[in-house]
């Protein structure tokens, strides 16, 4: 029998169409708050891509699109460390940057992200984040806009991964505890 990903998924928290109506929703409001000023959409590799995806797809406006690598995860939990995998192409001093984040847990990851871009001089600094887990915060940062807030469960698909698998998942979902617990 070929392993069946979906098989491996406990319950699906947001289908593919209520994230797609929930994306379409945030891309106008962006637009509608940016007013005249072309958003820079600095995306977070590799979880935001499906997001990022949609989300620009969603706006109606002029923008510029680069991607940064960060990596603080190893299995399910933070391992307490960010580190950079890949920088910015272009230079954003003056830019109306939005950064572009699938889930934001303990806050480390973003608030790293947002202390290494503030030292270049953008013009304005935003957050857009698919998923926000509240409970897990310890260092305070917030999201400017926010797709759905989740409890404090780990999940997986439309990017989000767990040991690099599952990113490609349609819907978010909660993982089945036995497949990250190992068989007993
Ligand atoms: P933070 O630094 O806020 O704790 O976590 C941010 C990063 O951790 C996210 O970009 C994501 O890669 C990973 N992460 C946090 N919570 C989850 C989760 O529930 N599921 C998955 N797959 N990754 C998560």
């Amino acid at each position: 029998m070929p392993h069946v990903m979906h098989d491996d998924v406990d319950r699906i928290l947001f289908s593919e169409e209520q994230i797609q109506q929930r994306v379409g929703e945030l891309g106008a409001q962006i637009v509608e708050e940016y007013g005249g000023r072309d958003p820079h959409l600095i995306t977070i590799v590799k979880g935001s891509i499906p997001f990022i995806s949609d989300l620009m797809r969603a706006m109606d406006t002029p923008l510029s699109l680069d991607l940064l690598g960060v990596s603080s995860y190893a299995g399910t939990s933070s391992s307490g460390e960010v580190r950079l995998t890949k920088d910015l192409d272009s230079s954003i001093e003056g830019r109306h940057v939005l950064v572009v984040e699938d889930i934001i847990d303990t806050g480390l990851t973003l608030s790293y992200v947002l202390r290494n871009l503030r030292q270049r001089a953008p013009a304005s600094l935003k957050v857009v984040t698919f998923l926000d887990k509240p409970a897990g915060r310890g260092t305070p940062v917030e999201a400017d806009y926010v797709g759905f807030t989740i409890p404090d469960e780990f999940v997986i698909g439309y990017g989000l991964d767990w040991n690099q698998r599952y990113r490609n998942l349609p819907y978010v979902g909660i993982l089945k505890r036995d497949v990250y617990a190992g068989p007993l």
